[in-house]
């Protein structure tokens, strides 16, 4: 499979990169099944994280005795560095690896944390030391935040940023991909299908694959659905008349149903994280009931049905979402669930 560079770490990634979320659906034997197939189909960029619960160590099972030439990324959302340290020597020893290729800071979603992680004594300091001892080779951050990934590519403190970039979110083109061009940082695209929005494979990582600078890591959970983008990587990426056209008839139909978790809603009086409703048929698509039938994605939308349409959260979504009808059939939708 073709590789690109990505930024100044020099590693070369597979134009298809492996998103770690949805194999948390499956079991160890079926989870490193596919990944064997990936591996065999020449994928080489692997990328997790703390959080996804079951990943790193169904990666780290696949990967036994391969991993000579990947590149694993994965990423914590400790805001301490003794938690920090915790998450790394997990990964490490989940992934069954001396050495994380891209360890990431992960979603540093307002500038208050950012401040905060690269303050002097701040958890950029942490992943430098690990640097120093061998542990991890470049450091990276994620954020569904424009401003925060636009000043981290702009620091040039970070060696990649992941930021969602997909044909419909297409918020990076403006200042975060030239900032990173310019910087020689690896710009990651998160959520390339939309996070299971965007139904199209082939037109989704056709777009994606236009520019070499973008390394789309795309969750997978099928065979299927690796052979079908294994295959459209292999083929002809060029984009048809017709398919632009049916790229802009999609962003223009969908650009105010998709919820780009961007944050600028909040706060909410009810103290609901919008975003996470807005994501919940999604998560649906992709993850496990245990997630989000349960803890704090339940906790919030139990929270979704308090709702009092006060509407004070929509004329802040730059996106225009119909922020108070999705609440409403979201959270019926997972007391629907519940109820089974
Ligand atoms: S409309 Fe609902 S979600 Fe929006 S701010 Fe008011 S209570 Fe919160
Ligand atoms: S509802 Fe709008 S403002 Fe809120 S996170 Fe989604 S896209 Fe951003």
């Amino acid at each position: 499979m073709e590789k690109a560079r990505l930024g100044r770490t020099g590693l070369m990634v597979s134009r298809l990169g492996f998103g770690g979320i949805p194999i948390q659906r499956l079991n160890e034997a079926e989870a490193v099944t596919l990944l064997h197939r990936c591996l065999d189909l020449g994928i080489n960029f692997l990328d997790t994280a703390t959080a996804y619960t079951t990943s790193e160590g169904f990666i780290g099972k696949a990967i036994k005795g391969r991993r000579e030439g990947l590149v694993l990324a994965t990423k914590s959302t400790a805001r301490d560095p003794d938690r920090l340290r915790k998450h790394m020597e997990r990964s490490l020893q989940s992934l069954g690896t001396d050495v994380i290729d891209v360890y990431q800071l992960h979603a540093v979603d307002d500038m208050e944390s950012y401040n905060i992680v690269t303050a002097p004594g701040g958890l950029l300091d942490t992943l430098n030391e690990a640097r120093e001892e061998g542990k991890l080779r470049y450091t990276g951050l994620t954020s569904h935040v424009l401003e925060v990934a636009l000043k981290a590519a702009r620091s040039g403190m970070f060696d990649t940023v992941q930021f969602p970039y997909n044909f419909v979110a297409r918020e990076a083109d403006a200042g975060l991909l030239p900032a990173c061009l310019d910087n020689d940082i690896g710009f990651i695209a998160m959520k390339p299908m939309g996070g299971g929005f965007l139904e199209d494979a082939s037109l989704a990582m056709k777009f994606l694959l236009q520019s070499p600078y973008v390394h789309p890591i795309v969750g997978v959970y099928t065979m299927e659905q690796v052979e079908e983008l294994a295959r459209i990587v292999a083929g002809d990426w060029g984009l048809a008349p017709e398919e632009e056209q049916r790229m802009k008839q999609i962003a223009a139909e969908t650009d105010n149903k998709y919820c780009r978790h961007c944050y600028y809603c909040q706060p909410c009086p009810q103290e609901i994280l919008i975003c996470e409703v807005m994501a919940f048929p999604l998560y649906l698509k992709r993850s496990v009931p245990s997630f989000y039938m349960t803890g704090w994605v339940a906790d919030n939308m139990e929270k979704a049905g308090a709702c009092t349409e006060c509407a004070e959260c929509e004329p802040r979504c730059p996106f225009n979402l119909p922020i108070r009808e999705m609440m409403r059939d979201n959270a019926a939708l997972y007391q629907r669930l519940k109820a089974g």
